[in-house]
């Protein structure tokens, strides 16, 4: 049998990367603008740091994670999301030192062993922000206008962000005690997790997808009926900075994050070309505390985390983004006849390529004819074949693929030539 790619794992192909990188470029260009210093950490974390932030209690922790031990018995994960890992990087690197705030932004791939279908896989691909060491709103409401920027600069407009407030640690105990009680007095309706649910970890109902579980979540206690005075003041400076920046929301009672870690404002930006089930292209909030959940000194944050495949399959189709690919034609293509000729091919096309120019060598043709075949199926812009008689006479004969034109130069003045010949046919490939 042959091996092929493990099930919810993609290769990403040329005439799709190129997406990818433009996707990429562009987050780095846009989100400079608004302080943020790309962090990379490692792909492999102690088990530990998962458990402890995103809390035991939920779906990642408890089925998805990959877990192995290494030799010395130690439980290590592949890492299924990037905040936990940026605010460890952030403790054991004192970063807090440096300034009150720190704008942090990440790509990169995360494992979660999860039923693969549309929009969801086992290896995906996040792009990142986080904003460590301010617990004000405006921050808040400045990433969400990062957000917009970044996606309506790639053309996106049919989304919605949806927001909420998932109170703190001084009113979201009440609110949980009361949904408890509540999903109790219906524990004969609702799905089996939910059940489950229900005693572990009430506000994961609210999230539960399972039609038979719509009509009670629909008629359950809101949060925003139950936040603190604090929290309320929070959402609703957050929602006036918003409005101020000209950003449409619709606050969701219902949106409730699958990372224990969140507290108050908490965020997605869904599609609904993404399909029913998988709809939400990024999902954030505030996750004060976090820090001293894994060891850290007491650290207000606040991010978002994009995923890649779902944000490409909402561009995908868009051909000024994504041109058919096509291999890249080169600028000179070198032709040799014998293993002296190959040499001087070597070093006339590393000369050429510190130019900047893309030169070509096949190194399988054997002979001249087939050579130039391979130049012509590459669309090649100019040939050189090298002989015996350019290495003894130092004139070298380059022809012009498109019509055949050849003109005779020295080695030296291969290089201007190409440069020259270049603003007829614009830059290289
Ligand atoms: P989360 O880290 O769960 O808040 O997810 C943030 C974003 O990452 C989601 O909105 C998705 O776009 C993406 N994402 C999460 N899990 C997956 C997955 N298994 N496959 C593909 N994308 C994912």
């Amino acid at each position: 049998m042959n091996v092929q790619s493990i099930r919810g794992t993609h290769d990403i192909l040329p005439g799709s990367v190129e997406l990818w990188q433009t996707i990429e470029q562009n987050a780095r260009e846009l989100f400079r603008l608004y302080g943020y210093a790309e962090i990379r950490t490692p792909v492999l974390e102690e088990t530990e740091l998962f458990a402890r932030s995103i809390g035991v209690e939920t779906d990642i922790v408890q089925k998805e994670m990959y877990t192995l031990e290494d030799s010395k018995g130690k439980s290590i994960t592949l890492r299924p999301e990037g905040t936990a890992p940026v605010v460890r990087s952030y403790i054991e690197h004192n970063l807090y030192a440096n300034s009150q705030v720190t704008k942090l932004f990440y790509l990169g791939p995360m494992f979660r062993h999860e039923r693969p279908q549309k929009g969801r896989y086992r290896q995906f691909h996040q792009i990142g922000a986080e904003v460590l060491g301010s617990d004000n709103p405006a921050v808040e409401a400045e990433v969400l206008h990062m957000l917009d920027r970044f996606l309506r600069g790639l053309g996106l407009s049919d989304f919605r962000l949806l927001v909420n407030s998932v109170g703190c640690q001084v009113c979201r105990p009440g609110y949980v005690a009361l949904l408890r009680e509540a999903l109790r007095g219906r524990a004969s309706e609702l799905c089996a997790e939910c059940q489950r649910r229900t005693e572990t970890n009430p506000l994961r109902v609210l999230d539960c997808k399972t039609p038979e579980c719509q009509p009670i979540i629909n008629q359950l206690p809101s949060i925003l009926d139950h936040l603190c005075q604090e929290c309320r003041v929070h959402f609703d400076r957050f929602l006036e900075y918003l409005a101020l920046q000209g950003i449409a929301s619709e606050t969701t009672p219902r949106l409730v994050r699958g990372l224990d870690y969140y507290l108050r404002t908490t965020f997605e930006i869904i599609s609904d070309r993404l399909g029913p089930t998988q709809n939400a292209l990024l999902g954030g909030g505030r996750y004060d505390g976090l820090s001293e959940l894994i060891g850290g000194p007491p650290t207000k944050g606040f991010g978002f985390a994009l995923g890649m495949e779902r944000f490409v399959l909402l561009l995908s189709g868009r051909s000024e983004l994504q041109a058919p690919y096509k291999a890249p034609a080169p600028e000179l293509f070198l032709g040799y006849m014998g293993e002296p000729e190959l040499q001087a091919a070597l070093a006339l096309a590393a000369g050429l390529r510190a130019s900047g120019i893309f030169a070509y060598i096949d190194f399988e043709a054997r002979s001249i004819k087939a050579q130039m075949r391979q130049a012509n199926r590459m669309e090649s812009k100019f040939t050189c074949v090298i002989g015996e008689n350019e290495l003894t006479t130092g004139a070298f004969h380059i022809k012009r693929m498109a019509d055949g034109r050849q003109e005779t130069v020295s080695k030296e003045e291969i290089v201007p030539y190409i440069l020259k010949a270049r603003e007829t046919y614009g830059s290289a490939g």
